[in-house]
């Protein structure tokens, strides 16, 4: 996951997290997605920025990118817990396939 500030004139990469999906942690054997790992990796700030989320998936071979449209935990998290960290979230960019990237505004997000 990439937090990325946005402007008219230039894009900034304000934050820069990895995150991976890990299966079957803790005692009830929860799946933890990438973006809450990349989040729960996130600093705090104390001016509030506006920032834009990328998330990719690429496959295990890392020869092709795949979809990584966050599940609706995800975008509930993102949504919340990257606010709680001090950031507003624009809108969340997510890759498709090796040429196509699409986003999800902050109004279509599942609270
Ligand atoms: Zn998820």
């Amino acid at each position: 996951m990439i937090l990325v500030a946005s402007s008219m004139i230039k894009v900034r990469i304000v934050f820069y997290g990895t995150g991976y999906n890990k299966y079957n942690v803790g005692v009830n054997y929860q799946t933890i997605h990438a973006e809450h790992d990349a989040i729960n990796r996130l600093k705090y700030t104390k001016n509030m920025k506006t920032v834009n989320v990328l998330v990719f998936r690429i496959s295990r071979n890392k020869k092709d990118i795949l979809c990584g449209k966050p599940c609706e935990n995800c975008q509930k998290r993102i949504l919340k817990d990257i606010n709680q960290k001090g950031y507003r979230v624009h809108r969340v960019y997510y890759t498709i396939s090796n040429d196509e990237i699409s986003f999800i505004r902050n109004s279509e997000l599942c609270y």
